[in-house]
């Protein structure tokens, strides 16, 4: 089996991931998170969160809608100009994005004859009230920025904030993307953690190299190697309309190099547009500059945007961890996780499920690490053997077991899942120790 379908059954297997709709036979481009799933998900959100907006001075998160005023997307440029080129086959009708196929007049599954490439918008259309027409046309947001650009005013209006300063925003995002493909890498739902950085424009080189760095630290953070990260100078006539500057971050994944994150000077366009388009001042003031009538400065900002797909981080943070090992002419799979991602961080085993003792000391310590809001798990499922490679499976970095000897000393054992080295501690040191 290539290493991706091992992914892809692992993640079913396991309760990380599901097709969606399976029982139906599936939706294309969409998927389901399983428990396991939305812990590591949750683990990573939290992160993000943590590292680009609770620890920084500068930084206004909100949450906005994911249905906006359909005007939204016309003065962002979307209704005209987010499309991709499609060709389609007019023997078996499948359709292709034209930019990503070697043959653009012979179709590669049954050899028919492919279309002139046509553009394909890619935002999903609803209606908003009970009629359905082309007056009550919205559409679902297919990035997370414009949230940010529409609320410009208000956070300037409820928080005077001064510049630099950003505002991020992390939730779902839609694109009818024309082929889904490679697992949770090209999915028509999906979701962003989206910074709008907004600087003065005599600053913008300063910033975009800031962060950059910034998002290499998070590369790190969350343990991708930077072996596996290919930073991808976007020439002109492919970056999105909005762009001066584009730099996408490329992650070796099994199927290939491909885009990851990406970070682009968007200028001052969108805010601009907003301005034209609502009627509405979308002007900083800086009462500082002593340059224009009646002294300060009033002037549109700039923006900086690193964007991060929620769910190719999980991809990658999955494809760098996964692992096997032998075990007695046995192959095994290992989520090697970053200790502060993996769903469950312990899991607790009586040695013998049948042994009272064992169980309500087993079961008092999970409580314990429990109230200390760890992410713990109870097995007392087969032998210790099976329990340690299924821990292994899902990534938990330390197993806890409570065996005869804790009855006499109130020790157990912590097993770590990279060394398999087992280390016999205090109960009540269990928590330090993991610490
Ligand atoms: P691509 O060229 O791969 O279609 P893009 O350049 O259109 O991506 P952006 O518009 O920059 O992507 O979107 C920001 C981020 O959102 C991407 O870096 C990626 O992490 C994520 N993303 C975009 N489209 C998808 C998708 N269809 N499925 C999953 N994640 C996506």
């Amino acid at each position: 089996m290539e290493k991706m379908e091992k992914i892809v059954s692992l993640c079913k297997r396991r309760g990380f991931i599901f097709q969606g709709s399976e029982i139906y036979g599936g939706l294309s481009g969409m998927w389901d998170y399983g428990p396991l799933g939305v812990a590591l998900r949750d683990k990573i959100t939290a992160l993000w969160w943590k590292h680009f907006v609770l620890d920084r001075e500068d930084m206004y998160g909100i949450d906005a809608a994911l249905i906006m005023n359909p005007v939204v997307w016309k003065a962002s440029g979307h209704v005209d100009g987010f499309s991709d080129p499609l060709v389609e086959c007019d023997k078996c009708k499948r359709r292709f994005r034209a930019d990503q196929i070697k043959d653009l007049k012979i179709c590669s599954e049954c050899g028919g004859k492919l279309s002139e490439p046509r553009q394909f918008n890619m935002m999903f259309k609803t209606f908003i009230g009970a009629s359905e027409d082309e007056a009550g046309t919205v559409y679902l947001r297919p990035e997370t920025a414009q949230g940010m650009f529409v609320n410009f005013k208000n956070i300037l209006d409820t928080f005077h904030p001064k510049l630099p300063f950003g505002m991020a925003q992390m939730g779902k995002a839609f694109r009818n993307e024309i082929s889904p493909r490679d697992f949770l890498f090209r999915v028509r739902e999906f979701e962003q953690m989206e910074i709008e950085y907004f600087i003065r424009e005599s600053e913008w080189e300063k910033y975009f190299e800031y962060w950059r760095s910034e998002m290499k630290k998070w590369i790190a953070d969350i343990g991708l190697k930077s072996s596996n990260i290919h930073e991808l100078e976007v020439p002109e006539g492919e970056r999105a309309h909005y762009s001066k500057r584009t730099i996408d971050f490329e992650y070796t994944f099994p199927f290939g190099r491909k885009e990851l994150y990406g970070l682009a000077y968007r200028t001052d366009f969108d805010l601009k547009s907003h301005q034209t388009t609502s009627g509405v001042s979308l002007e900083y003031y800086d009462p500082s500059v002593d340059g224009q009538a009646g002294g300060g400065e009033r002037f549109i900002p700039h923006v900086i945007e690193p964007t991060f797909g929620i769910g190719r981080t999980i991809l990658a943070v999955l494809c760098e961890s996964y692992d096997e090992d032998e075990l007695g002419g046995e192959t095994r799979a290992v989520l090697r996780l970053p200790k502060n991602l993996a769903p469950v961080s312990v899991a607790v085993f009586p040695l013998l499920k049948n042994k009272e003792g064992l169980v309500s000391k087993a079961r008092e310590i999970y409580k314990m690490l429990k109230k200390e809001s760890i992410s713990v798990t109870f097995d007392d499922n087969g032998n210790i053997g099976k329990r340690y490679r299924r821990q292994d499976e899902i990534g938990t970095p330390y197993c806890v077991t409570v065996d005869f000897e804790t009855l006499e000393n109130d020790t157990v054992t912590i097993r770590d899942r990279d060394t398999g080295e087992q280390k016999r501690v205090k109960a009540g040191e269990i928590i330090s120790a993991i610490r």
